[in-house]
């Protein structure tokens, strides 16, 4: 059984945790640079309920709903809660992943009470971080994500094999992640609109229809998922991070923020692991694209997310002149050496020295209160 843990608006429940005065307001979390004229990052419920939305021109937003409060995105804020929630996770002793910066996936087999155990985490979390969380429970990972969303916010979902059928009927097949609009197209004409449709087909019938694709679904939504109970760290041949956006977007200066924060995400695991990564892997995914992967590999290893993230943008600048609209996307790097068996510049010394500082402070004294220090660091690394 696994337990997908899924954050609730999770960026803008942080800044509405940290200052009382935003809770209980239609907040928008957006760039640095400008309030009116980028993109909505993350949306309270309180401005949901305007219909606004991720990844929504903020003019627009703002239209909607004028009186929206207005914050700047704060990477390192949220990298850091993410980490927090990893690790009060990680004391109920089940296999834990990262399934993205505000998803989280337990393997809970041998549970005897799911649902006893998904309303304790949710209390921990808002105990200790005053933020809520959703969770779902399912046989798979797939499954797990969907019951997650069922009854957002703040809610628990169950699906056990009673209620498989009901629930998979109410859910449309592009509420699954990963089916772009060629997918979706070519399901319409199968006759699959949803989730039960497409659980239904017979996986030689996907096959022909839709390919590997097809078998990748049939087997997602199939599956008994379990998580490889002794993981060897020696084993670990790639770290990565990825992220489904609430919708598409095109613009280039938010696409470049989610692939600094999970540049960031992936340094910060390297350096845990005292690795470096030669090899940087950028994916996108979107309705036009469906996907996109490349990955180049350089002489120097890093374990530097700004480094990483420079990486990955020559590989977003390969992908043309004119941004492809995006919907999901993350970043893995390869071919992984110990840290310190490599030559440092002097320049990536005083780098590696600040990246070191700023770990050794989120992780001693985790605490709201050191954000400014952590804050005003941050900004001393050079711009992207
Ligand atoms: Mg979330």
């Amino acid at each position: 059984m696994i337990l997908h843990i899924d954050m609730d608006a999770f960026f803008a429940s942080i800044e509405q945790a940290i200052n009382p005065r935003l809770r209980g307001k239609p907040l928008i979390v957006g760039s640095r640079k400008s309030r009116l004229h980028t993109v909505v990052c993350a949306a309270s419920y309180e401005a949901k309920a305007y219909g606004i939305d991720s990844g929504m021109p903020t003019s627009e937003a703002f239209r909607l709903c004028p009186q929206a409060e207005f914050v700047a995105a704060d990477q390192a804020k949220y990298i850091w809660t993410s980490e927090q929630i990893f690790q009060l996770l990680g004391n109920y002793g089940f296999p834990l992943i990262y399934s993205s910066i505000d998803e989280f996936q337990m393997d809970i087999t041998g549970c005897q009470n799911s649902l006893e155990l998904a309303r304790i985490i949710q209390d921990e979390i808002r105990k200790s971080l005053n933020i809520g969380a959703s969770i779902g429970v399912a046989k798979n990972y797939l499954l797990a994500k969907l019951a997650s969303k069922i009854n957002k916010p703040n809610g628990i979902a169950i699906i056990s094999e009673e209620n498989l059928e009901a629930v998979l009927a109410g859910l449309a097949v592009s509420k699954l992640c990963g089916i772009g609009l060629a997918t979706e197209t070519i399901m319409e004409a199968l006759g699959i609109k949803t989730c039960l449709d497409l659980y239904q087909k017979p996986c030689q019938f996907l096959e022909s229809h839709l390919g590997k694709n097809g078998v990748n679904f049939y087997l997602a939504l199939h599956s008994q998922d379990r998580f490889d109970p002794n993981p060897k760290e020696e084993t670990i041949k790639s770290v990565g991070h990825s992220y489904t956006l609430a919708r598409a977007s095109q613009n280039r200066g938010f696409i470049q923020g989610w692939i600094r924060l999970l540049s960031e995400m992936v340094g910060r695991r390297l350096r845990e692991k005292s690795l470096g990564a030669k090899t940087v892997h950028l994916w996108l995914a979107g309705p036009e694209i469906e996907h996109f992967g490349q990955q180049v590999t350089y002489k120097e290893p890093t374990h530097d997310g700004f480094e990483i993230y420079l990486r990955a943008i020559k590989i977003l600048k390969k992908s043309g002149p004119q941004i492809p609209k995006i919907r999901g996307l993350g970043i893995s790097v390869k071919s992984l050496f110990p840290a310190e068996k490599y030559f440092l510049l002097k320049e990536d010394i005083k780098r590696r020295d600040l990246t070191e500082a700023l770990d050794l402070i989120n992780n001693k004294f985790g605490d709201w209160s050191i954000y400014p220090a952590v804050i005003s660091l941050a900004k001393t690394r050079p711009k992207s």
